[in-house]
Parts: C-alpha cells; structure tokens; sequence
C-alpha cells in the first residue's frame, strides 16, 4: 500500500531538477569552490550560478545570498547575528512574534539570557500577530525586529508590510522567515532587510538554506574561520547541495502559481469532506492560510494517538511542526491563539504538495473520520 504523505510542510521529495543538477557533484566534479585550479572554479560556478537563482527566486541581487545549512541556521544568523551588530550601536532589544519556529524563538531567549531584552508579541485568536502590539514592543533601542513570513504550523499568511514598516520607522532591522512563505506565496526580499529560506520544503535537498543580507545590512557571523560569503558565514562550500537549492527554487517558483490552485481546491475538497462528516472539528487560520494547510483541532481526541492510527494506515501526517511532535509539550503556536492546553492536544496538520491527487485526498479523508470515530469511542 502506497503511503498518502499529507506532510508536505515538514518536508518535500527531492524534486527531479534539482536531483539531476546536483548528480555530477556527487559524482567527480568534487572541486572546492574556493580552490583557485581548475576543479575549483567549476565548483565556484555552480555556487554563483546556484545564487544567481536563489536571487532571482525572492528579488534578490546575487551578492546578497549567504548560503547556510538551512533554515535554522540562517534564523539564528539573523536573529544572534543581528542582534550582536545592534548591541555595538547601542541598540539592545529584540523583538519577535509569540508563533515563530524555534529556530527563531529559542536564539531570541538565549539573546535575553546573554542581557539583550526581549519582547515577545502576541497573536490574535486567528493566528496573525497583533501589529498594534508590535509596535508598542519597538522602540529607538531595538535591534532587531522578526516576524515570519507564513507560519509553519496553521499556515497563517503574517503582516509582513506592516510589520517591516515599524521596525524601520525605529530604524531596526527587519527580519523575515520565509521558508513556509516561499512554498506558496511570491515573496520579496525587498521589503525586508534579512529573509530566511530553506531548500528542503521546496524540493531541495535538506541541510542547505540560504540568509538574503540586504546591501547595507550588518549581521556578526555565526562561524568564523575561511572567510567564504564575505566573511559572514565560514566553511568549505555544500557545493552539490548549493547547486541542488538553485535548481529546485527555480523550478518551484516557475510552478508555484498552477501548483497553489491545485493544492488549494484538493485542500477545499478536503476540508468539505471532514467538517461535514465529523462533529466538533475547528479549523485553524481559515481567514488567510497557506493554499496547501489544513489545520484542524478536533474536539475529544488525543492528536498523537491519532497520528500514530493513521500512520498504522498508511497515512503520513503530524501534529505541528515536524521537530516538537512526538514532545509532549502542546504548540506553542495554539497557545498564542489561545487554544487551552487540552483543546491543543487534538491537533492535526495536513499539509498537501504537488504530488498530492484527489485519491490520496479521499483515503485521508476516510481513513481520519474512521480513526476519530474509533478514538473518540473508547
Ligand atoms: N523556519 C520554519 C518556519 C520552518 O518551517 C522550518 C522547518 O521546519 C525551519 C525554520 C527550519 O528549517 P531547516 O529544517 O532547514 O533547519
């Protein structure tokens, strides 16, 4: 039996592009990108051409792309980064929204540990943040400010405009993760000063990413060592994994706009299916979500059993983002909405991709309603 793999926010296949671009540097084009010969340069192409198309993908120039293991990575390049700049210009606060990953999230509490001060801002019950409150929360000291593009976990499409508009009316530096926001949505790096991507979520291969650091815009390195990426991020280049980003951003940005009405009507299909057939079933976000998110809160039910139920059954699916499920800990993004504890606990996400067909659609939708139905009866 064929897996229906509904989580398509946690992960993506490798995408048939990027697995082909990156072939021959798995193979002999092993040269290190920062080598002078021969082997070397070829390297140093592929990487320059790699972040040719990262650029292109979100409005970039080239020579803003700082290539990085990922989405972690590059969220605590920013955050750490950032934040250490603006403390040497006197500037000691920073300031992010309570539904951010934790790649976000945990560097900024680790920052107030160290003597930064720390905001954190609230959502409403929809899942967007408060841009009142945020702007209460900066002021002429803050570093930096950070508010993710789309969340991961309810899909929730954030006030990006707004939000980068308060921070550099205080002359803070704006920070976005974009690595849910670029799946589905045509972002723009020129709105903000520092932006988060990811090549796993898109059909890249995972532990590559990327931080766009606008011209102008100063961020402390994480690692020190080679130099390599202008001095802001060292080590020896990914160079497969770089050149398999390229490909796969430029190939899912090309597809992005056929792939989301796709995703969303299969998505709608979905959600008809389950609200009619199931009682006491919420669904999160629905005012301005990602077209590929379901998430839906189901009343009297234990989300990990549920999982777990429907794994048993071949469907691939999780309670959240893909690193705090199997935690016992309830979302700390259903907190913010102010889901009780208990109520958080019935979580389900379904995330759908490219892949996904109205067949996988109609087996989760049978298989969930048979598993909520056993699970609420015993
Ligand atoms: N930020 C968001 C919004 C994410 O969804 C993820 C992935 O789960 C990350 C950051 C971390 O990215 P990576 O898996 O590349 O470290």
């Amino acid at each position: 039996m064929d897996t229906v793999y509904l989580d398509y926010a946690a992960t993506t296949p490798l995408s048939e592009p990027a697995r082909a671009a990156m072939d021959p540097f798995l193979r002999d084009r092993f040269g290190n990108a920062s080598s002078v010969h021969a082997p070397g340069r070829e390297a140093r192409k592929a990487v320059d051409e790699a972040r040719e198309r990262v650029a292109a993908a979100v409005g970039a120039r080239p020579d803003e792309v700082v290539f990085t293991s990922g989405g972690t990575e590059s969220d605590n390049l920013a955050i750490k980064g950032a934040a250490w700049h603006g403390r040497e210009q006197g500037r000691d606060g920073v300031v992010v929204s309570a539904i951010e990953h934790h790649a976000v999230l945990d560097p900024a509490k680790w920052l107030e540990r160290q003597g930064h001060r720390l905001s954190v801002v609230g959502v409403d019950a929809g899942g967007f943040v408060k841009t009142d409150a945020l702007a209460s929360a900066v002021d002429a000291r803050t570093a930096i400010v950070s508010v993710m593009w789309a969340n991961n976990e309810v899909g929730t499409i954030q006030p990006i405009t707004e939000a980068a508009r308060i921070a550099r009316e205080a002359g803070a530096v704006f920070h976005t993760d974009a690595v849910q926001g670029i799946v589905w949505l045509d972002v723009d790096a020129s709105m903000v000063d520092l932006m988060t991507l990811s090549a796993h979520k898109i059909g890249g291969p995972k532990g590559v990413g990327a931080l766009i650091v606008r011209r102008g815009v100063k961020v402390q390195p994480l690692l020190h060592g080679g130099g390599q990426e202008r001095e802001v991020r060292s080590g020896t280049y990914n160079v497969a994994s770089i050149v398999g980003f390229g490909a796969a951003i430029e190939h899912w940005v090309d597809k992005r706009a056929a792939w989301a009405s796709q995703v969303a009507s299969l998505r709608d299909r979905l959600q008809q299916r389950l609200t009619t057939m199931l009682d006491r079933v919420r669904v999160q976000g629905e005012s301005g979500r990602l077209p590929n998110n379901l998430h839906l809160i189901v009343e009297g039910i234990d989300g990990e059993s549920m999982i777990l139920l429907l794994d048993a059954s071949g469907i691939a699916t999780s309670q959240g983002s893909a690193c705090s499920s199997g935690a016992a800990e309830p979302s700390h993004v259903l907190a913010a909405m102010g889901v009780s504890r208990d109520l958080a606990k019935g979580a389900l996400r379904l995330t759908l991709g490219p892949q996904t067909t109205g067949s996988d659609v109609d087996r989760a939708a049978e298989a969930i309603i048979a598993s909520v139905e056993r699970l609420r009866a015993r």
